[in-house]
């Protein structure tokens, strides 16, 4: 028999005889036993690591198309959601809709929620394996980008996006964040896609438009007190190269009192590139060379895009050295034989001399908001995953299967059972209906490749080698090592009691910010 190390979170290390049968504990038995005795009749145990959009349209497209199968979803935080709950800002409450749908699904039967288990670190995947027969990986993208640029290390005034948005939408990891937002009037955010345009426009809101959302408490207090009256939306190439989409930047342009710097004319491109370029980018240029009809004078707050500006480095202040006072950029320019296509290319603009160009710009306060990032999972490798660490993702073939990487660095056939879904499939872009459509391309296979096993069943493992338990077979290892894991039932009480703990602000709901309280209210 082979020996399997189970290592836990909380530093047990633990060497146990798998599946020995004269020391076999009960639940190992009945694991055997069951293994012993697939048969065509039992279910199909699917594993899925993340409860976000990915993890959630998945579920639902396996249990309405395959009526044999369970899914058991794993979630590291002991709520579920992801990014609906804890990215999607507090004043976009209708894309939280979406999790009108996910309810809908965990209400099947045969859906299992296992909150509070960080798979991988505090159970290893090798515990989730023998007791499934398709495990799929939608566990998003929990780091981000950086620049690489000195100061960007610095442990105050100096944010990414994903701890800024974290901390304001009450993520328990970004709790303590506490951005200083009382030391200066200028925010700088690197960075133009939509999050930076949900960054800008939090800071930007009158505090009162935000109080009646489900934005976290200790976020709506710091708000409520910022003194940030500028704010800098900057991109290293052009408008035409944004990232933004125009809905986010027509929200931010309509903020009652708020101006918005007009955008030179020698930056957007000529009439006739626009009337040329597809309707959405169009539109987007049009209402950029527009503009705000808020007037300047009369506006409390301002803020602008800044174009064709890489930071290169951040400073403080001689006297107070925590008070960053500017970013130095580098000017750049478009490639001039392809200025107008959005993957034109910049380089660095030289001034007469031969020297290259620089830019100050006041800031009290730093945003780098240029991306987030997949991390491999723990224990990936011992099945075999070699994870792109470059692109950031789970090599897979686009429809969802793992691919295996194979000596000769081809990649061409696939690691069986095993899927994944969502940004760690795609990389960090995409809004929920891209995600939507992705999670359900991969369900599919996975019901494709179920239908070409026939009886089988599993798709991991050898017909007969699968224990078929699922979260039966897994939660005794769970216990095993510790862990207190939340139900579906247990999230609908947090749910219950954040929406009373914020009826009584006029809140949507009042989110608990840290781990300890959701499970201590549990208890
Ligand atoms: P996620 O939503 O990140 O879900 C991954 C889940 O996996 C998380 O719950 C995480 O806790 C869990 N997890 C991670 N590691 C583990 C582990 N080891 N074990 C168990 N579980 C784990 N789209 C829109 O359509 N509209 C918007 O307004 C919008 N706003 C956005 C705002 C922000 C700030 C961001 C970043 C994105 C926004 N999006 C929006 C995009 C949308 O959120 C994504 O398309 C979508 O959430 C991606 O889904 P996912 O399931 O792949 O990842
Ligand atoms: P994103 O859309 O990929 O934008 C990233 C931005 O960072 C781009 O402007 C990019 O510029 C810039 N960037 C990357 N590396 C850089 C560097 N080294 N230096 C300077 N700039 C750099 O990513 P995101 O804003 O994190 O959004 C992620 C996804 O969530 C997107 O699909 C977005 O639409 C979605 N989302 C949607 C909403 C919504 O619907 N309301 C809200 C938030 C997020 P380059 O192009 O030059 O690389």
């Amino acid at each position: 028999m082979l020996e399997r190390t189970i290592v836990c979170s909380k530093n047990m290390h633990l060497v146990r005889p798998a599946l020995r049968t004269k020391t076999m504990k009960p639940y190992l038995l009945k694991q055997r036993l069951q293994s012993t005795v697939v048969s065509s009749g039992r279910p199909v145990r699917i594993a899925i690591v993340g409860s976000g959009p990915a993890g959630f349209y998945a579920a639902a497209r396996l249990l309405s198309k395959q009526q044999d199968a369970i899914v058991d979803m794993y979630e590291k935080l002991p709520v579920p959601f992801g990014l609906a709950r804890y990215g999607v800002a507090p004043d976009h409450p209708e894309v939280k809709n979406c999790e009108d749908k996910f309810n809908e699904v965990a209400s099947s039967p045969r859906f299992n929620f296992i909150g509070n288990v960080d798979i991988g670190s505090d159970l290893p995947l090798a515990a989730l394996k023998p007791h499934y027969d398709a495990i799929l990986f939608s566990y998003g993208a929990s780091k981000d980008k950086e620049l690489g640029i000195p100061g960007e290390k610095a442990l105050k005034s100096v944010h990414s996006a994903r701890a800024f948005v974290g901390w304001y939408n009450g993520l328990p990891e970004h709790r303590d964040l506490e951005p200083d937002l009382v030391s200066g009037e200028d925010a700088v955010i690197i960075g133009q896609g939509n999050v930076a345009l949900d960054v800008a426009r939090i800071l930007l809101s009158d505090v009162d438009a935000l109080r009646s959302t489900d934005i976290a408490d200790h976020a709506l207090e710091t708000l409520s007190k910022s003194r940030i009256k500028r704010v800098r939306v900057v991109g290293r190439r052009g408008p035409l190269q944004a990232a933004f989409t125009i809905k986010e930047v027509r929200e931010l342009l309509q903020l009652p009192s708020v101006s918005f710097d007009p955008i030179s004319k020698g930056l957007l491109p000529p009439e006739d590139i626009v009337n040329g370029l597809p309707r959405p980018q169009k539109r987007l240029m049009q209402l950029l060379a527009k503009g705000s009809v808020n007037d300047p004078q009369t506006a409390s707050k301002s803020w602008s895009l800044d174009f064709l500006l890489s930071p290169e480095s951040l400073h403080w202040s001689p006297m107070h050295p925590y008070h960053l006072t500017h970013t130095k950029f580098l000017r750049n320019e478009l490639d001039p034989s392809d200025p107008h296509s959005p993957t034109a290319k910049v380089s660095p603009k030289l001034l007469s001399s031969g020297k290259k160009a620089y830019v100050n710009l006041s800031s009290s306060i730093f945003f780098r908001s240029v991306g987030y990032k997949s991390l491999p999972l723990p224990g990936l490798e011992d099945l075999g995953i070699e994870f792109d660490s470059q692109r950031g993702l789970i090599p897979n073939d686009g429809f969802g299967r793992v691919n295996k990487k194979l000596l000769d660095n081809s990649l061409i056939s696939h690691l069986p059972g095993l899927y994944c879904a969502g940004w760690v499939k795609r990389g960090p872009t995409g809004v929920i209906a891209s995600t939507m459509t992705d999670a359900f391309t991969t369900a599919d296979t996975i019901i494709q490749d179920l239908t070409a096993a026939g009886t089988s069943k599993s798709l991991i493992h050898a017909p007969g080698q699968s224990s078929g338990l699922g979260w039966d077979g897994v939660k005794s290892e769970a216990e095993s090592c510790g862990l207190r894991t939340t139900s579906w039932q247990d999230w609908q009480r947090i749910d219950a009691l954040e929406r009373e703990r914020g009826q009584k602000n006029g809140k949507v709901r009042s989110k608990f910010g840290r781990v300890e309280e959701m499970l201590d209210a549990l208890n």
